[in-house]
């Protein structure tokens, strides 16, 4: 993403635009589902020394004002993308932890339909696909390979 793109996502969003927002949103937008450490480093390359906290003020500050998306699978590190506003969903692999986008299923939903509702009003439904990512699935399983590095 351009330079004067990222700035006028930042004043769409009635933020102040400061180099380390700068620095964040082109990171996620470059690097989608990067997790905090990721964006720590991406940041440090391009403006030298910034501290661990002021990374997460301004992931915390970009994702209130909706600019980022933060997800958390279950039992993973929180990830942050640029691709907001589209209720997409995500692939995780359980072997590498790799995340994919996944478009939510166009024209009927039936996610949003609860079979058992309790009477909430449900307007998003979060779906993660727990599986295997394709380089994952054609690695040889660590467990099927002998000591001497034979293929069982
Ligand atoms: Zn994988
Ligand atoms: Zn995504």
């Amino acid at each position: 993403m351009a330079p004067r793109d990222l700035t006028s996502a930042l004043r769409g969003a009635s933020l102040r635009v400061t180099r380390p927002r700068l620095a964040v949103l082109g990171a996620v937008h470059d690097h989608p589902h990067a997790d905090t450490d990721t964006v720590i480093r991406l940041v440090r390359a391009e403006l030298g020394a910034v501290s661990h906290q002021a990374v997460y003020d301004v992931l915390r500050a970009l994702t209130d004002a909706g600019l980022l998306r933060r997800i958390q699978p279950a039992g993973a590190t929180a990830r942050y993308e640029a691709r907001v506003g589209d209720n997409h969903h995500h692939a995780v692999c359980r072997s590498c932890g790799a995340i994919a986008d996944v478009d939510c299923a166009v024209g009927h939903t039936p996610c949003l339909t609860v079979s058992e509702g309790h009477g909430f009003v449900v307007d998003e439904a979060e779906v993660v696909y727990w599986g295997t990512c394709p380089e994952c699935a054609t690695a040889p399983d660590p467990t099927m390979i002998d000591a001497a590095g034979r293929t069982l």
